[in-house]
C-alpha cells in the first residue's frame, strides 16, 4: 500500500510554479508585475530566443535590502501583505509571494537590486532552487531580475514550448497589457498640477528593439502603437461613475470589430483580467450593431475600491471576483451603449470604384461617399412628406403609447404551404407621394429623403420593426401561442434537455410550451403563433442550439432578445418578395416606430444613406 509522505520543497515548488509558470510570458508577466509594484517609472525588457534562453526586467523602483535577497525567492514569501484581512484591500499587482519562489525553482535566475538610498547593492542566484549566496553588486538603483534557460530542469515542460516567434508573441501580449494599464492619466486630478506621468516602457527581442513607450505617451498613442491606427483612430472615449466605481476608457465603432474577443482589453485597478460579466456587458451594449460571431474592440479601464473585489481567486489573478457584478455590468453596458448612441451610428458604405464617362470603372482612392451621414434619430417624425397627415387607424401603433395590435394576418398567419409567399403587410387608408419609392431587385426600397437617397433592405427592416412590436407585445403579455393538440417528442442530449428544461418558464413566456417526457425527450405542447410556418421541433432545435452555445444559461433578456429576433426574422418579409406599392408604403410608415431601425436584430444595416451632398459633389455639380 503506498504511504503517504510530505513532499519536499522543490517538489512543491515545482507544482506550484506550474501552476504560475505556464511560458516564458508568464515570467515576463510577473516580473514587469513586481517592477510596477516596486514604483518604478522605467522599465526595460530583453529577450532572447523567445524567452527560452533569456528574460531580463531591468527596472528603476524601490529595490530589495541585500538581508531580504533570499527570502524574496522563498514560497510565500512578500513584502505586500501583512495580514488575512490584507487579502481584501490589496493595493498592489503581486501579493502571493510566489512568483520568485515558481520562477527560481524552474529556471536559472540572477537577482540584483539596489534600493535607491543605499550606496550598495546586492546580489544573489537561484537555480532550479538552489540559492547562491549573498555578494555586493554595484548596480544603479532598482532591480535587475535575469531568467536563463527557463525549464532547463523540467525537460516536459520546455518540450511544450511553441516557436521563439509564437513565444515572443505572448510575451508582446503580457507587456502590452502592462504598457496600457499604466499610461499618462488621460484626465489629470488637480488642475494645473504637472501632469502625471505615465510608465516608461521598452521591449527587446534578440537585440533588435521592438517597442517603445516613452512615459508621456497617452493611452490613445499606446494603443495605435500596439494595434495600429486602423484601430486607435476609430475609437470612442468613455468615461462614467457609478457610486465608488469609475469607468474609462474607449470603445471602437463597430466597423472594427473582430472575429475573436482578444481585443476586449479589461482593466481593474491597473490590472488585466478578464471578467465574463463585463464582457457580456459590452457585447450587449453593441448588439444590433454587430454581426453574430464578431466582436467589439474595448479598451475598458475600471477603479474600485480594493474592498469591492477580491482578486485572490485565480492563480495568475487574471480573474477575479466582484462584490457587486450586477451593478459594475449595468455601468459598463449603459455607459457603453449611451456612447455608441450618441454617434448615431449607421452602417458606412464605401463604393470602391468611379464609372467614368467612357463607360470604363476606375478605382477610387478616395471613399465616393466618405462617411454617409447619420440617420434621422428615431424620435424625429420620418413620414413620406413633411406634411403628411398622420394615420391614427394605422395598424401598427407606436409600441410605447399604446402596443400595437400585431398586423393580423401576420400573426395569424395559417401555416402556408408556399413558403415564399409574402406576408402581407398592412393596407394603409392613404398613400401620399409613394412614387419616390421603388423597390429593386425584390429586395431593396430606394427612396427620396431630404438628406439624400436611401436604399433600404426590406427583409432587414421589416424584422426590426416586428421585433420592436414583439418586444412590446412581451412587455404586455399578449404574445400569441398555438398550443398543440398532441405534444411534438424532440429527442435531444440529455444535457440540451437539462438546459431547456432549465429554460421553461422564459420560453413558456414567449409562448414555447416545453415538458419532460424523460430520457432526453422533451415535448413541445405550445408554440408561438407568428413561428406557424415552422414546425414545432425546428423551432425547438433553434432554440436549444442557442441555449447550449453559450457558456453559461443566457440571462433572460438575452433568451428573450434571441428568440425574439428568431421570431421577427421568420415571419419577416424576404428578399425575393415583391412587394406591392401599399406594403411598400406600409414599410416605410413603421419605419420611425422602432429605437434603432439601423439595424435588424442580427446587426446587419437596415438602410443606407448617400447623401444629396455627396451625390452632387460626385456628379460635380458642386
Ligand atoms: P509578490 O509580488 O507576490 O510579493 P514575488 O515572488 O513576485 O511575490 O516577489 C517577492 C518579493 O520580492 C516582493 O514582495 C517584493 O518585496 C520583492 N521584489 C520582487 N521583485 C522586485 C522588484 N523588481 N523591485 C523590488 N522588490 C521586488
Ligand atoms: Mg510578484
Amino acid at each position: 500500500m503506498p504511504r503517504i509522505h510530505q513532499l519536499p520543497p522543490l517538489v512543491v515548488s515545482k507544482i506550484a510554479a506550474g501552476e504560475v509558470i505556464e511560458r516564458p510570458a508568464s515570467v515576463v508577466k510577473e516580473l514587469l508585475e513586481n517592477a510596477v509594484d516596486a514604483g518604478s517609472r522605467r522599465i526595460d525588457v530583453e529577450i532572447e530566443q523567445g524567452g527560452a534562453e533569456l528574460i531580463r526586467v531591468v527596472d528603476d523602483g524601490c529595490g530589495i535590502d541585500a538581508d531580504d535577497l533570499p527570502l524574496a525567492f522563498a514560497s510565500h514569501a512578500t513584502s505586500k501583505l501583512q495580514t488575512a484581512d490584507d487579502l481584501f484591500r490589496i493595493g498592489t499587482l503581486g501579493f502571493r509571494g510566489e512568483a520568485l519562489n515558481s520562477v527560481g525553482g524552474v529556471a536559472q535566475v540572477a537577482l540584483q537590486s539596489r534600493p535607491p538610498e543605499q550606496g550598495c547593492g546586492a546580489q544573489i542566484t537561484c537555480h532550479g532552487g538552489e540559492l547562491g549566496p549573498v555578494r555586493p553588486w554595484n548596480g544603479s538603483p532598482g532591480t535587475r531580475v535575469e531568467v536563463r534557460h527557463l525549464f532547463f530542469n523540467t525537460p516536459v515542460r520546455r518540450k511544450f514550448l511553441r516557436t521563439h516567434a509564437t513565444e515572443f508573441g505572448h510575451i508582446s501580449e503580457a507587456f502590452t497589457r502592462v504598457a496600457l494599464a499604466h499610461a499618462r492619466p488621460a484626465f489629470d486630478a488637480t488642475p494645473g498640477a504637472k501632469p502625471a506621468k505615465g510608465l516608461h516602457l521598452t521591449l527587446r527581442h534578440n537585440n533588435k528593439l521592438v517597442y517603445e513607450v516613452p512615459a508621456s505617451m497617452a493611452l490613445l498613442d499606446r494603443i495605435g502603437v500596439f494595434f495600429g491606427r486602423e484601430v486607435s483612430q476609430s475609437l470612442y472615449a468613455i468615461q462614467a461613475r457609478r457610486g465608488d466605481a469609475a469607468l474609462t476608457g474607449y470603445v471602437a465603432d463597430p466597423s472594427c470589430e473582430r472575429g475573436t474577443t482578444k481585443m476586449q482589453y479589461l482593466f481593474l485597478n491597473g490590472r488585466w483580467i478578464r471578467d465574463r460579466s463585463v464582457g457580456h456587458a459590452l457585447q450587449e451594449a453593441y448588439r444590433g450593431l454587430l454581426m453574430t460571431g464578431r466582436y467589439a474592440v474595448a479598451f475598458l479601464f475600471l477603479d474600485l475600491p480594493p474592498d469591492q473585489v477580491d482578486v485572490n481567486v485565480h492563480p495568475t489573478k487574471a480573474e477575479v471576483r466582484f462584490r457587486d457584478s450586477q451593478s459594475l455590468h449595468h455601468l459598463v453596458f449603459t455607459t457603453v451603449r449611451d456612447r455608441l448612441r450618441a454617434e448615431n451610428l449607421t452602417a458606412r458604405l464605401q463604393v470602391p470604384s468611379t464609372i467614368r464617362p467612357d463607360g470604363e470603372i476606375v478605382p477610387d482612392r478616395a471613399p465616393l461617399f466618405d462617411r454617409p451621414e447619420p440617420l434621422p434619430l428615431s424620435s424625429e417624425p420620418w413620414a413620406l412628406t413633411p406634411d403628411a397627415p398622420p394615420h391614427p387607424t394605422l395598424p401598427f401603433a407606436p409600441p410605447a403609447s399604446a402596443p400595437a395590435p400585431l398586423p393580423p394576418v401576420v400573426a395569424h398567419a395559417p401555416p402556408v404551404s408556399d413558403a415564399h409567399q409574402p406576408p402581407p403587410l398592412p393596407v394603409l387608408p392613404s398613400l401620399p407621394a409613394s412614387n419616390k419609392v421603388i423597390q429593386l431587385y425584390d429586395a431593396y426600397l430606394v427612396m427620396e429623403t431630404e438628406k439624400g437617397m436611401l436604399v433600404i433592405d426590406q427583409h432587414a427592416l421589416h424584422e426590426r420593426i416586428l421585433f420592436e412590436q414583439l418586444k412590446a407585445r412581451l412587455r404586455n403579455g399578449t404574445l400569441e401561442s398555438q398550443r398543440l393538440l398532441i405534444p411534438e417528442p424532440v429527442d435531444l442530449t440529455a444535457e440540451q434537455a437539462a438546459r431547456t428544461l432549465e429554460a421553461r418558464e422564459e420560453l413558456a413566456e414567449l409562448g414555447l410550451g416545453v415538458d419532460d417526457f424523460g430520457g432526453g425527450t422533451v415535448l413541445v405542447t405550445s408554440y408561438p403563433s407568428l413561428l406557424s410556418r415552422r414546425s414545432p421541433a425546428t423551432i425547438l432545435k433553434a432554440v436549444v442550439d442557442h441555449l447550449v452555445s453559450q457558456d453559461r444559461p443566457p440571462s433572460r433578456e438575452v433568451l428573450f432578445n434571441d428568440l425574439l429576433s428568431l421570431m421577427a426574422c421568420h415571419a419577416a418579409v424576404r428578399a425575393g418578395d415583391r412587394l406591392t406599392p401599399e406594403q411598400i408604403a406600409a414599410l416605410i410608415e413603421q419605419r420611425h416606430l422602432v429605437d434603432d431601425t439601423h439595424h435588424c436584430p442580427h446587426g446587419r444595416p437596415t438602410a443606407l444613406l448617400f447623401s444629396k451632398h455627396d451625390l452632387d459633389r460626385q456628379f460635380r455639380r458642386i
